[in-house]
């Protein structure tokens, strides 16, 4: 028994130990200058907020494959010079449109937005056809007609605009000549609904042909449109919308990774991933800033992820660790979607996805993991934090869905156990709502003390997440382990 205390005890010294020479090591090699210089270059004026389908976009893509380069971490086969190309159709609002029912006229911003446009002038018998989904069409006909219909699918607290691509996709394909529907403005104002959706919309680029098809929005304020249009059904409606257009853009994800050490293990791929992309300039009155810089979104998550390679180019794992620089992630997540739909390396090859995506950070104290609890590697997020005098704490804002609304989502949804590390965030107060996507996230409003720490925290627990010799996986019964199941063939 004596010795067993003994053997115990030794061992857990020597654990410590090793625990505290690698965060001496992460100490002494990752440099604050370093994290500070990749935020203030990428989210500096000169690179104009990273629009996809810019030329600073492109700037920004380039910069962190030369920085990938100078460390000699690899392109991986497949890739031209770490640029993987992510083919979108860029769809441009229109710049008029109205429609007129009897002596009614909407107006394209004011009352009205598009989801999807096409240039048209039309006349065309109305019809009603309450939320616009396949059973609600059900033995209509409604070829040639501009069909009426209510946005969402009743449930107010799920989101409208997944529902009207889906509904548009429906309408179109049946035959009918265009979609409005009616918006009730709940938790999101119709000022922000414009804001967002007034911009040109991207999907991506499958090469389909698919023939462009009006489908909008008009604000119902207070309902009294619902029973405006039901009333007139039947009757002839005028669509009109001028100044759209598509075009096809190209946007290059970066992708790099440094090879594992060990003779099986090498063959297991870290996918790290951050956006590269922010939202660009935008018309603002009074000569007012008009460069959204995203300093935290995501020049945090990129500076992050050029520190770990950077780190890692020198103290490689027994793992492979695979970087993944998405692009167009505002627009819709859409490089981490391509890259998940044509990936470089077998997606069953890859065996754990950390991503970084932040809107800011209020508790210096802390970092936040979305998605904390749902995979197998809680203890390295606690420990890793712990090393560098932080603590790890979930995600407190589960009603806001942020796992699903980032680039992990897109390697989750295929089974990849994936978590996003984030700086500290407790609150949704003014320190998260003053800067995030506002012209005010820029590099010197950061505190680059913390978050040194953040990014060392983040690289020790990488370095045990690439190293152990355990199976990474999903939290059992969550949502995406079946997924994981096919995926890597656990069925
Ligand atoms: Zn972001």
């Amino acid at each position: 028994m004596k010795t067993f205390l003994y053997t115990a005890i030794i061992l857990l010294v020597q654990i410590g130990f090793a625990q505290k020479k690698l965060a001496k090591q992460i100490n002494k090699e990752v440099k604050k200058e370093d994290y500070q210089s990749y935020v203030y270059f990428l989210a500096s004026d000169e690179m104009r907020g990273r629009n996809t389908g810019t030329q600073e976009n492109e700037i920004a893509a380039r910069f962190i494959a030369e920085q990938f380069r100078s460390f000699g971490v690899k392109p991986v086969p497949g890739t031209e010079n770490y640029f993987q190309p992510v083919y979108l159709q860029k769809s441009k609002a229109p710049r008029e449109a109205s429609v007129i029912l009897g002596d009614s006229v909407f107006n394209l911003w004011k009352d009205m937005i598009f989801v999807s446009t096409s240039n048209v002038d039309l006349k065309a018998e109305m019809m009603f056809v309450e939320y616009g989904f396949e059973e609600d069409l059900e033995g209509k006909d409604v070829e040639g007609k501009i069909l009426i219909a209510k946005a969402g699918n009743g449930d107010p607290s799920k989101g409208s605009y997944k529902f009207s691509l889906q509904k548009s996709a429906l309408a179109r394909e049946r035959g009918a000549l265009g979609l409005i529907e009616l918006y009730r403005p709940s938790r999101i104002p119709w000022k922000l609904i414009v804001n967002y959706l007034s911009g040109d919309q991207f999907a991506l680029d499958h090469g389909q042909q698919s023939k462009p098809f009006p489908s909008g929005w008009l604000v119902d304020e207070s309902g009294d449109l619902l029973s405006y249009f039901k009333s007139k059904d039947g009757e002839e409606i005028t669509l009109k919308l001028s100044g759209s257009g598509n075009e096809k853009v190209i946007a290059p994800n970066v992708v790099a990774y440094i090879e594992g050490t060990d003779p099986e293990l090498k063959d297991d791929y870290i996918l790290i991933s951050a956006h590269l992309d922010h939202v660009g300039v935008k018309n603002v009155v009074g000569g007012e800033d008009s460069i959204w810089n995203g300093a935290r979104d995501n020049g945090i998550g990129i500076a992050n992820m050029i520190n770990t390679a950077k780190y890692f180019a020198k103290h490689p794992a027994k793992r492979s660790i695979l970087f993944l620089a998405c692009n167009a992630e505002e627009v819709g997540l859409l490089g981490s979607q391509w890259y998940a739909e044509h990936p470089l390396i077998p997606l069953e090859k890859t065996v754990f996805n950390l991503n970084t995506d932040t809107g800011g950070y209020d508790d210096i104290s802390k970092v936040t993991i979305v998605g904390f609890n749902r995979t197998s590697v809680t203890p390295y997020l606690v420990e890793g934090a712990d090393m560098f005098g932080l603590e790890a704490i979930d995600d407190m804002f589960p009603e806001e869905n942020f796992y699903d609304r980032s680039d992990n989502v897109s390697f989750a949804a295929k089974g990849v156990p994936a978590v996003s590390y984030g700086p500290g965030v407790v609150e949704m107060g003014a320190a998260i709502t003053d800067y995030y996507h506002q012209p005010t996230d820029e590099p010197q409003t950061l505190d680059y003390d913390y978050l040194i720490k953040f990014s060392k925290a983040y690289i020790y627990t990488l370095n045990k997440i690439a190293n152990t010799n355990d199976v990474l996986w999903w939290t059992p019964g969550d949502k995406y382990e079946e997924d994981g199941k096919k995926l890597y063939g656990k069925n």
